[in-house]
């Protein structure tokens, strides 16, 4: 589909942004290189990314390796389930939806029926993307966090439009492994990046729901893992 199509559809059902969540490592790779880069583009320019264990192997099979994954609500509030931090990071890229209007000539635009790591072989294409504005319009709505855009470029990434990005970074309240507290640790290596990126970036806190869970679920996080997401 075109980026025009998917953001009237968007529009309609009354989405304002689109989000990309990642760890710090990968994040500082997206400020570095000027927009948000697909797994591929990572790989192939041997860049820093996190692993995704869930997923990447996934997405090398089902051929969305080189695809920028984006979701119309911010999965940290879960559509009112269970809420907590985003699974794929503590980092949250906010682009205003009318990047759907700004993408490089070439572009394509798919959305997810369901998540990708719901796929299995042989299934029909049908089954896992929507086949036409008709039917995305017909079968979406807001909250809808696994109906995901996927975006793929000729250049396999998205520029930052007029190399901007702004950011909102979860405050864990507790330090990583170094005793550094991680939202200022992870805040300053961000801003160090965007700097070498040439990107004007925005950091702010995550501004949680009065009902969040994220805080209490990083207090079980083992340094390891805290490590991992904010340094
Ligand atoms: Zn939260």
């Amino acid at each position: 589909m075109q980026g025009d199509e998917v953001y009237a559809v968007l529009e309609r059902i009354g989405a304002e942004r689109l989000h990309h969540a990642n760890t710090v490592t990968t994040c500082c790779t997206f400020l570095e290189q000027g927009g948000l880069a697909s797994r591929g583009f990572v790989e192939d320019r041997h860049l820093s990314q996190t692993a995704q264990l869930a997923s990447d192997e996934i997405d090398k099979r089902y051929g969305i390796w080189h695809d920028v994954f984006l979701d119309h609500v911010d999965i940290h509030y879960r559509a009112g389930r269970v809420k907590g931090p985003n699974h794929y990071g503590p980092v949250l890229f906010m682009l205003n939806l009318d990047i759907l209007l700004r993408l490089p000539t070439g572009s394509d635009v798919r959305v997810t029926k369901t998540n990708p790591v719901h796929w299995f072989n042989g299934q029909p294409e049908g089954d896992r993307w929507f086949q036409s504005p008709e039917e995305l319009a017909a079968n979406l709505a807001f909250g809808n966090f696994e109906k995901m855009l996927v975006i793929r470029t000729p250049s396999t990434m998205i520029p930052f439009p007029d190399k901007r990005a702004q950011i909102a970074l979860d405050d864990p309240k507790k330090n990583v492994s170094c005793g550094e507290d991680a939202y200022s640790s992870a805040s300053k290596r961000l801003m160090t990046a965007a700097t070498a990126g040439n990107v004007k970036v925005v950091i702010a806190p995550h501004e949680c729901r009065n009902d969040c869970t994220c805080v209490e679920k990083y207090a079980c996080y083992a340094p390891a893992g805290m490590d991992l997401w904010f340094t």
